[in-house]
């Protein structure tokens, strides 16, 4: 059965959790890891990830009890506020892969040539800035939904200075960010 995790997103913020891979709504979910493609829709940023059916990433998924046992998934319970935190916790982690990967990585993923060096990625190679691009306007725009639920709901952001130095660093590169002042 596939959810929709918008669906499910939208459920959530009306305060109920439910688990992605048979959608029963639940007190508590199961949130873990797994590196496994075939988990990828259980995943609520795989959502937006590229290309979604070959992701081998470590991702965050988020499933009921029952599902956990049946995929042999390892993770710990939590409840609405707990799941949350893991969601804007992963979307972080995320968002700091991409702009280390902006930064830097990306020269040693393409094994550019000595001579290109000073050139960026978006002259180098459009394609994939343009997928990079998007992954991460994507992530931002989670990380927006997540912070607001949290402001809603009048509840302690976790870690509240990450925002500031992630949209910091990602303007002295020459990016732009959804997540600046
Ligand atoms: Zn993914
Ligand atoms: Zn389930």
């Amino acid at each position: 059965m596939q959810i929709d995790w918008q669906k499910a997103i939208d459920e959530i913020l009306a305060s109920k959790v439910s688990g992605l891979r048979c959608g029963t709504l639940v007190e508590e979910v199961l949130v873990g890891y797994s590196r496994s493609p075939a988990a990828t829709p259980f995943s609520p940023l795989c959502q937006g990830c590229n290309p979604r059916e070959e992701c081998d990433a470590r991702k965050l998924v988020v499933v009921c009890d029952a599902c956990a046992a049946e995929l042999r998934l390892r993770g710990h319970k939590v409840g609405q506020e707990g799941m949350m935190a893991a969601l804007l916790d992963e979307c972080r982690r995320n968002l700091e892969e991409s702009l280390d990967y902006l930064a830097d990585y990306w020269r040693e993923d393409l094994d550019v040539d000595p001579q290109d060096m000073d050139k960026r990625l978006e002259e180098l190679d459009p394609q994939i800035f343009a997928q990079e691009d998007t992954w991460r306007r994507y992530l931002e725009e989670q990380y927006l939904k997540f912070h607001r639920w949290f402001r809603e709901r009048a509840l302690p952001i976790p870690n509240p200075g990450w925002r500031s130095e992630y949209a910091e660093e990602i303007i002295a590169l020459g990016y732009q960010t959804l997540l600046g002042d």
